[in-house]
């Protein structure tokens, strides 16, 4: 009998800056090590901070495409590739296990920046199939936690789980001459949110504005934060939170990365 794999465990990803991918930083040293210590999984389901649409769709194409959803990079930006291939199987599994919800087979998207980005580094052969989910634009906070409790079954079946954004992720009022540490909001928020997941409390991270200005501040839009509300949903009894590259960036950027280990 085959062994049974096992339990995958769940990540937050930080993404940041789309540049990371070009260079040789703590965050892109810490990714590399990461696909290293995880190994490489059966496949990957990411949800992505870039693909926020109505309704829910599920990538099913054999290849997909690199998406350069960005501006003002070098040139050399555009010509990189991520050529992973698709999972159409394990697309229509989600679309099961998501059921009754309706999930719509999508072959127009690819993987964007938020997926590509961090696996060109973390896995560099790009020969793991990935998937992404969208996230439902039209939804409560209480919704995306859900749709990651239905996901956290294919935590079994030797599937990484990624959730990719950031917690703390204020662009209008970033400074880039700032040193690492971040404003005093963002450092307030930043520890809320991390103690919420340390003393496993998901109810404070689905109700993520109630802290007020510092809330508002470090999310004035869902799309970066919500990711994490899937990979919150897939937690499993025994997992432990560990958390990567906790610095927060040019103010109001915080990179940290969030790994849930199964027991
Ligand atoms: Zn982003």
């Amino acid at each position: 009998m085959p062994d049974k794999p096992t339990r995958m465990p769940v990540i937050f990803w930080g993404h940041g800056s789309p540049g990371n991918v070009m260079e040789d930083n703590q965050y892109t040293r810490r990714w590399a090590e990461m696909g290293r210590e995880i190994g490489k999984p059966r496949a990957i389901i990411c949800i992505s901070a870039h693909w926020y649409t109505r309704g829910i769709r599920v990538t099913a194409m054999d290849h997909p495409k690199t998406i350069h959803d960005f501006n003002g990079f070098p040139q050399a930006m555009y010509e990189m590739r991520y050529p992973a291939p698709g999972d159409a199987k394990l697309a229509r599994e989600v679309q099961e296990k998501l059921a009754p919800l309706e999930v719509t087979l999508d072959d127009s998207w690819g993987l964007d920046h938020g997926t590509w980005a961090i696996l060109k580094v973390a896995y560099p052969d790009a020969d793991v199939p990935v998937i992404q989910i969208s996230m439902d634009a039209t939804q409560p906070p209480k919704f995306h936690y859900e749709v990651g409790q239905k996901l956290a079954a294919f935590r079994d079946e030797g599937v990484l789980i990624i959730g990719s954004g950031n917690i703390v992720h204020n662009l209008g009022i970033m400074d880039w001459r700032l040193p690492p540490g971040g404003y005093d909001w963002a450092q307030r928020y930043a520890g809320y949110i991390r103690n919420a997941i340390e003393t496993d409390k998901p109810e404070n991270v689905i109700g993520y504005l109630s802290p007020g200005e510092d809330a508002q501040l470090a999310v004035p839009s869902p799309d970066h934060f919500l990711p994490l509300l899937y990979v919150l949903g897939a937690r499993l009894p025994g997992d432990t939170a560990r958390f990567e590259t906790s610095t927060i960036e040019f103010g109001s950027l915080d990179m940290t990365t969030v790994i849930l280990d199964a027991a």
